[in-house]
């Protein structure tokens, strides 16, 4: 079986033809928000329904990281490399100190609670970007069924602390990144589920103190929707999508796809070299060597 599609042939130069999709753990509900910690040689990932993080260490297996998890969503790590974590039950963004407590870096804007922050990224000056669709509060399956008080935004807290919502124009932000010269970000509008609401990336041009421009629709991700998605060392974007994870290049044409058997949620590069692409995809984590490394 292949475990790729080549669209484009220089897709051709960016897999391995001996390489697998290889499940590496199995039996969550929904996982989502992967995060790679080379200095501790693992993985972790959130199994939002189950309300917990798990760790997944190469040549070990699986453990719980924490539970409960506040049914926490997206990870990264800062540039002192803590964990900041989106939650959709503690309506906030927190961060993992080095002893372990933790640090509320954002739950509310103007005197509002956030809705159920769900993807966030740290840009080189050390500000946070999230974005704060209302997926989280919408049932209580993902978090807490409650009362929405603001609108679904993507926002930046910077270095100092201050909050600002610096897109307003989305229907459910979802995923986001930035180019690897930080002059683009990448931001997904999921829409409403059930619903005609877009269901696209957008691309906007980062300026001087770090404003943004721009927005036009840079890729429509089919099948599926864009939740999850991180770029490469050559400003390629990797996307989850229903049938696997989508390449699509600068220019927005697909140019190959990583078939994956579960849909995708959402991704990131991990393993020595950034070169190892790991997916979590419904009730299953994958990972996939590719002849390409990844951004953070
Ligand atoms: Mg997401």
């Amino acid at each position: 079986m292949s475990f790729f599609e080549i669209i484009d042939p220089a897709f051709g130069k960016f897999v391995l033809g001996n390489a697998p999709v290889k499940q590496i753990a199995t039996g969550f509900d929904w996982v989502e928000g992967p995060v790679w910690f080379g200095d501790l040689n693992c993985l972790l990932f959130s199994d939002i329904p189950n309300n917990r993080i798990m760790r997944w260490i190469p040549g070990v297996g699986t453990s719980v990281f924490r539970e409960p998890s506040n049914f926490s969503n997206g990870h990264t790590r800062d540039r002192q490399g803590r964990l900041v974590s989106c939650e959709h039950g503690g309506r906030r963004v927190t961060r993992t100190e080095f002893d372990g407590s933790i640090t509320v870096i954002a739950d509310s804007y103007e005197g509002k609670r956030l809705n159920s922050p769900n993807d966030v990224i740290v840009a080189s000056d050390g500000a946070i970007w999230f974005t704060d669709p209302h997926y989280g509060i919408a049932t209580d399956y993902e978090g807490h069924r409650s009362e929405q008080e603001l609108h679904c935004n993507v926002y930046r807290v910077d270095p100092s602390g201050t909050m600002q919502a610096v897109l307003t124009d989305f229907n459910c932000p979802n995923g986001l990144a930035f180019s690897p010269d930080e002059k683009k970000l990448y931001v997904a509008d999921t829409g409403r589920m059930h619903s005609g609401d877009p269901q696209h990336i957008r691309v906007f041009s980062v300026g001087e103190n770090w404003r943004l421009s721009g927005g036009e629709v840079f890729h429509v991700i089919s099948p599926g929707c864009a939740d999850g998605m991180r770029l490469d060392t050559d400003g390629n974007l990797w996307s989850s999508a229903a049938d696997g994870v989508h390449c699509i290049a600068p220019d927005g044409h697909v140019m190959g796809k990583i078939l994956v058997p579960e849909t995708v949620s959402n991704l990131c590069f991990g393993g020595r070299g950034k070169h190892r692409l790991f997916i979590t995809a419904t009730t299953s984590v994958y990972a996939i060597s590719l002849n390409r490394s990844g951004t953070l």
